[in-house]
């Protein structure tokens, strides 16, 4: 068996694995996308001590760095069930095959919240999009909206108004949530409406493109559209972390109930990263939280005594 069992090859769990094979110690990865969300970032410019990256370079550089030790990477692998067994912790993959580590790291991230709206899925990538730093570009000079006044929402609708020509933000409560000098910004921008108490209800399209949505004016009760090219949805990142609903402590946003240590409520088993209930989902914040946990991982192996 592994030592450590690293799940997840986003920033989390390169940090995982750096630091428990650091210590000289059995350690596996076992990741569906190795990069995680980095993958889909364009530019990073708020991880410390490097002024500017972009995403698919980092994920590189996460990789590599990981890969300067000896750790078994699975790389396209996804995980679909956890167990603990006489002192050892089982990782059912989707291929069949099952994994066993004294410890594991769960550092699964974090995926967008989808409106679950008809149109939605049928013209995802057709003009429904959740990265405006990815696909932002594509709708240069068209009109957008962006769904959400988090501050998720408001960031992406002040970045969208530089490229696009029109941005229509769409909040559903009465009131933007987002911080309050994001919302000084957006206000200053020209070409951006904001509409609040308004609840997305469809996403139409022409059959091969998004042409519009409709929301549901939440005071009148009245349905109203909208015509244009882009719908960027920005309504949260929920936990990827469906499979453990049944074996560990989460949130009811199904975030990963963890410690100070990163300990979740199953001996053996830590977590880190987006998927916790460490609060900022952020790389910076995710690499620091998958070292701990690594550490914390690495205290546990020598306070057990061996079989
Ligand atoms: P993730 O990066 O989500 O990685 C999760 C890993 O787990 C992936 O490898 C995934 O494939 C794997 N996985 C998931 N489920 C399973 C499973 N069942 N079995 C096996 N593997 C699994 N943060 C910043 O600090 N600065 C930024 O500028 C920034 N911009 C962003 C832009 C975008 C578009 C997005 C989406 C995020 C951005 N973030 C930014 C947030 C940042 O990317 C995340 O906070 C960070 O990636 C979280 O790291 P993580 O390791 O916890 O999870």
């Amino acid at each position: 068996p592994f030592d450590v069992l690293v799940v997840g090859g986003g920033p989390a769990g390169a940090a995982s694995a750096i630091y428990a094979a650091r210590k000289g110690i059995r350690t596996g990865v076992v990741a569906e996308r190795f990069g995680g969300q980095v993958l889909d970032t364009l530019s990073i410019e708020n991880f410390i001590s490097i002024p500017h990256t972009e995403g698919p370079k980092l994920a590189a550089a996460l990789e590599q760095h990981v890969r300067e030790y000896e750790v078994d990477i699975i790389n396209l692998q996804r995980a679909e069930r956890l167990s603990a067994t006489g002192g050892l912790v089982e990782v059912g993959l989707a291929s069949g095959a099952k994994l066993r580590s004294k410890t594991v790291i769960l550092a699964t991230g974090a995926r967008w919240r989808q409106m679950n709206v008809p149109g939605e899925d049928a013209y995802r990538n057709k003009g429904v999009a959740y990265c405006p730093h990815c696909d932002g570009p594509l709708f240069k000079g068209k009109r957008v909206a962006v769904i959400g006044g988090g501050n998720s929402g408001v960031e992406a609708a002040i970045d969208l108004a530089g490229i696009v020509n029109h941005v229509t933000l769409i909040e559903f409560d009465s009131a933007l949530r987002a911080d309050e000098v994001l919302q000084r910004k957006l206000r200053t921008l020209a070409n951006v409406d904001i509409i609040t108490s308004a609840r997305t209800t469809e996403v139409t399209g022409d059959g091969q493109k998004v042409n519009g949505l409709v929301y549901e004016d939440r005071k009148s009760g009245e349905l109203r559209t909208l015509t244009l090219e882009g719908i960027f949805v920005q309504i949260g990142l929920l936990p990827n972390t469906e499979w453990l609903r049944d074996v560990l402590e989460l949130t009811p946003r199904g975030e990963i109930v963890v410690d100070a240590h990163g300990q979740t409520s199953l001996p053996g088993v830590f977590a880190a990263g987006d998927a916790t209930t460490v609060p900022y989902k952020q790389i910076v914040i995710a690499v620091g939280e998958g070292a701990k946990a690594s550490l914390a991982a690495f205290d546990h192996l020598i306070r057990t005594p061996s079989g």
